[in-house]
Order: C-alpha cells, then structure tokens, then sequence
C-alpha cells in the first residue's frame, strides 16, 4: 500500500534529482551555492575476484559501474566526491569493547591530576565544574592551552560536561587576551583520539589565540561571506543553511541555531552548526547532542570539533555579521590503520563514504 505521507528516504546519490524537485527559489539558491555533478566509474574484475566481490560488496554488479556524486561550494571552493558504493555500505554503531580498554590502560596518567602534572598559563587556571586548563607545552601559538577534562575517558561526556568545556575555554580566550590585548582571534578545537590527531587519550579540548589576523581558514570564511552579502545582499550562512534544510538535511536545533549535515562535507558525516554567540548555553548543549548523537547513533568514537568565533575584541575587519560556525567530523575506526586523510583530501578534494542524508536521519532519530 502506498503511503503518500512517506516519501522515499533521500540520498546523496540523487542530489541532481532531489534539487530540481525544490521551490524555484529554493532551486536557485542551490545553484548559486553548489556545483553538482554525477559520474559512473567502470570495472571489469576477473572471475576469481568475484567471491571476494560479492562478499565485500554485495555484488558484482554493485563494483561494475560506480556512481559518484561531486558537490563543490561555490565560494568556499570545499568539495567532497561521494562514492554511491562506500555510501551504501552501513553505517558502524556501537562502541568497540576494545577501545573502552585501551582506553582505561592509560588511567593515572599526567592529565588524570593535571595541578601537578601539567604546567600553567602565565594567567593561572580555568576550573570548571567538569575541566581545568593547562597550558600546551609544545605550542601551536604564543598562547595554546588545554582544557583538561576531569574524566580519563573523552567518550563519557553528557551535555553539561561539554557546555562546561566549552565555557572554560572561552573563560581561558578572555584571560589570554587580558594578558594581551594583541591577541584577540581565538579559536577552540577537539581532537577526540589518536585519529583525530589527539597525541594523549585523556579527555582535553585546546584552546589558542593568535594576533595579527585570525587563522586562514576563519578569515577566508570570512572574506567568502562578506563577498556573498555584497554581492547578493543575503546572508551566506542563512541561505546555506536554507539549501540544507530545503533538501531535507536539518538537524533539530534550539531556536536561533542552525544545525545541518553539510552536502561538501570535510570527511564522512560532517555536520555543521551556525549559532549568534557561545556566551549563552544553546549553541553550547546543541553541540553536546550532536556529538552525543554522533557516539550514540551513528557509532562514531573519534572526532574532531572546531570553533570558528569572530575576536574577542574590536578589529579592522568587519566580523559584525559573522555568527559561530562549529563543525563536528567523524574520523573513523580507531583500530584502522590507515588514514582517513591522503593527498586527495590534503590538495584536490574530500572523498567521502557517508551519506549527508543518511546523517541526517539518523540524528533526527528517523529510520537508518
Ligand atoms: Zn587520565
């Protein structure tokens, strides 16, 4: 029986299809932001591989001919190629029993009693009710600290822990430009695990601030926006999110916050998050969910979070329409070798396996 009130699920695979279904408005707005373009990819594998095939893939069939998805941003020239193939395959849930272990062999190490076993900011410490800040001892930049949390395991996090975390670390952002007033362009991340880059499995989070001008990709971000409001007097994050949320690809989100898994994601399952400020705790537990849904949903157990902030005090440049930008990715199995991260992704393009839409659903609580 055919049910009008449920569309088929949407996919990455029919984007070109999906945006000529749009409101023209919504359709042109599309256009303007996205290049979207499809392509197959042909195989013929010998008769021996065809077991193998079939067992990796489902069948020969699938790996003959490949659709491939390309979706390139328009002003922030980010571009991710989606393999239909590798996007079908399912997504991993549950946390691997084995990583909760490596995780726990660690226990007692330096940040587990981070007063003694980690140095200061020149500006002393941050404590939090769930975190401390520490100072980085290799820095990134003149100021580079660390917020500790208080518990060994970076997965045990629930919503207030990380409204707290993030809270330190703007706390930490107003210290060091206190110290200096130069250096006013802050910026927070999370690199979850050794995948994500993190070198200690200790939950932390790492905060630095920098002078002259912000970070190159936050002032290129910048520079895209303003362009796109001067030459189309809207807003760049309103109509990318409106092309998002058009498609189907919102995510629930307080009032005031836009939440959406991105159609040029990074790497797999990129969702961004577009807030006015982080002084207040909405954009801070909508970030919390997302990485709760992230952990608990889709299987993911090593991240990396970034903040993209305008300075902390007045600039030259203009950052008057410049929201929060927080974009949350996954960085895949903790027990795979290789890296997620090659020369495409560092010099042409992302290749990605998950599915936005996929995403999407998942963490709106929708069937998988
Ligand atoms: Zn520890």
């Amino acid at each position: 029986m055919e049910d009008h009130g449920m569309p088929a699920e949407r996919r990455i695979m029919e984007l070109p299809a999906l945006i000529g279904e749009l409101s023209p408005e919504d359709r042109t707005l599309a256009g303007r932001i996205f290049d979207v373009s499809t392509t197959t990819g042909r195989l013929d594998p010998p008769k021996s591989m065809h077991p193998w095939i079939e067992k990796s893939f489902g069948s020969v069939e699938a790996v003959r001919e490949q659709r491939i998805v390309k979706v390139t941003n328009r002003f922030t020239f980010e571009g991710t190629l989606f393999n239909g193939l590798r996007a079908s395959r399912p997504l991993d849930t549950g946390l691997d029993l084995d990583l909760e272990r490596e995780i726990e062999k660690t226990a007692g190490d330096p940040f587990c009693h981070p007063e003694e076993g980690t140095p200061a900011d020149v500006f002393g410490r941050i404590r939090g009710r769930h975190s401390t800040t520490a100072s980085n001892i290799a820095k990134y930049d003149g100021f580079h600290g660390l917020i500790v949390f208080d518990d060994h395991n970076p997965l045990h996090f629930t919503p207030e822990k990380v409204a707290d975390y993030i809270s330190v670390g703007l706390e930490w952002g107003r210290k060091a430009l206190k110290t200096d007033p130069e250096a006013r362009y802050f910026f927070l991340m999370w690199n979850c695990l050794w995948r994500a880059g993190g070198s200690i499995i200790h939950g932390h989070a790492q905060v630095t601030a920098t002078r002259g001008m912000h970070y190159p990709k936050v002032e290129s971000l910048r520079r895209t926006a303003a362009l796109y409001a001067s030459e189309y007097g809207s807003d760049y994050f309103e109509d990318l999110f409106r092309v998002h949320e058009a498609l189907g690809l919102a995510i629930p989100a307080p009032p005031g916050i836009r939440a959406f898994a991105s159609l040029s994601p990074i790497k797999e399952k990129e969702v961004l998050l577009v807030g006015p400020s982080l002084e207040d705790d909405s954009l801070r537990r909508a970030v919390a969910g997302v990485l709760q849904g992230f952990t608990q949903k889709l299987g993911v157990s090593t991240f990396n979070a970034a903040f993209y902030l305008p300075p902390l005090a007045e600039t030259e440049e203009d950052w008057s329409s410049f929201p929060v930008v927080v974009r949350l990715v996954d960085r895949g199995d903790p027990s795979n070798r290789t890296s997620d991260i090659g020369a495409m992704e560092l010099y042409a393009a992302s290749v990605v396996a998950s599915d936005p839409f996929k995403v999407a659903r998942i963490l709106r609580d929708e069937s998988s």
